[in-house]
């Protein structure tokens, strides 16, 4: 018999309870050191007390309104994530397959504005990422998430990631735009070249292109930048954000500068629950934290710990790793053996830790982690991966 809860996931055996900063309570007991963090989500562990407070002040003064009226905590982060990034305006959803969709029309929508409306295909990348809904696991290339789901959301031309010739090539009469992540997640912690974002900058620019940068899992702070894209010296035209900016309430948002989203008009696009006022009071108090004095040093700083003590690893386990891939607090173990067996063995010793693609070893901590956190989630890979060579 089908379980109620559509059996969509390979879920592990597990119920948490409680959370507290990094460290999540199962109802069996059981303590787990989370270097998941709800895949990249819970940037500030869970039950950070100013994201606790903030959620419990808007909860009891109004939840939801509908974008039909003004509402003023999208106004208040919006103005802020303006101020921060190259963003002039944004469109606030409640995922990053939306924040996405939402790019990925903007993108059709300025070229149509400037009289092309044969231009609405975008350049995008192998191994990619960006969602589920039909245009964006198209826009993605992932195969599971494809299969026997009928003819492909149309206008996606695929080309391989870091590679600019293949970009180049891929660009004809009818391309609106180039899609990519600066560091891709699911497809394997892959960090894009600077001077490959640099040159695709130059490329979008000199065909009249817009840059969309999907930064859905390496934004707001976790590579130790606000955003990965400020580590190239370039900006996108059109961003798309979700996971950290909510700390585990559903937000997501589209960033544009002002020329990419002129054509987004009243009735262009909307969401009924996208940037209500308990998302906006989340995705607030995240930026405060966030943006607070010392915090991205902070982040730089425990990556740097963190990334050491994995490439100390790959040293002692060669049998078992390969190297350290990734940027920041995005930090991933490219395997030599299945790389999800050592997630399921590293559960079973305490740590939480996501399998990426391409057999990496996925570790996306919250931005909160110290030094010693670090020393323990080490110590818990240390003891699998020595049990692992007693046993094989
Ligand atoms: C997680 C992710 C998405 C999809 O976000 P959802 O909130 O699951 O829709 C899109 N792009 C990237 C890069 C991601 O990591």
């Amino acid at each position: 018999m089908i379980p109620s809860v559509m059996p969509t996931y390979a879920r592990f055996d597990v119920v948490f309870e409680r959370g507290e900063g990094p460290w999540l309570y199962a109802a069996d007991g059981r303590r787990f050191l989370d270097f998941a963090a709800g895949i990249a989500v819970c940037s500030l562990g869970h039950c950070h007390p100013h994201l606790v407070k903030a959620l419990q002040d808007q909860a009891a003064k109004v939840w939801h309104t509908s974008n039909l009226y003004r509402i003023a905590g999208q106004e208040k982060v919006s103005k802020r994530l303006a101020e921060l990034t190259f963003a002039d305006t944004m469109f606030f959803g409640n995922s990053g397959a939306e924040a996405n969709e939402c790019a990925i029309k903007i993108a059709r929508r300025y070229q149509f504005d400037q009289g092309r409306p044969e231009r609405y295909r975008i350049v995008v990348m192998t191994t990619a990422f960006h969602g589920r809904t039909l245009a964006t696991v198209a826009a993605g290339d992932q195969a599971k998430g494809k299969y026997g789901f009928g003819p492909e959301t149309e206008g996606f031309d695929r080309v391989a990631f870091g590679d600019l010739d293949a970009a180049k090539a891929a660009i004809g009469p009818e391309t609106a735009a180039i899609m990519l992540e600066p560091v891709q997640g699911e497809g394997g912690m892959r960090a894009a070249d600077f001077a490959y974002l640099r040159a695709i900058r130059k490329l979008a620019d000199e065909n009249d292109l817009l840059l969309i940068f999907d930064e859905v899992q390496c934004g707001v702070g976790r590579t130790g930048k606000l955003f990965a894209y400020e580590w190239s010296g370039v900006a996108p035209d059109v961003m798309s954000i979700a996971k950290g900016i909510g700390g585990g309430f559903p937000v997501g948002a589209c960033l544009a500068t002002e020329r990419a989203a002129k054509a987004m008009v009243p009735g262009s696009h909307g969401s009924t629950f996208g940037g209500n006022p308990l998302a906006m009071a989340a995705a607030d108090a995240v930026l405060d934290v966030i943006t607070g004095e010392g915090f991205l040093d902070h982040v730089n700083e425990i990556a740097g710990v963190l990334r050491d003590a994995l490439a100390e690893r790959v040293k002692r386990f060669p049998d078992l790793f390969e190297e350290v891939r990734g940027l920041g607090l995005m930090a991933g173990l490219k395997c030599r053996v299945v790389n999800s067996d050592v997630v399921n063995r590293l559960f079973e010793e305490g740590l939480l830790a996501v399998p990426a693609g391409d057999n990496v070893l996925r570790f996306v901590p919250p931005l909160i982690i110290e030094r010693d956190h670090v020393e323990a989630a080490m110590a818990i890979l240390d003891r699998v991966c020595e049990a692992w060579r007693k046993n094989s």
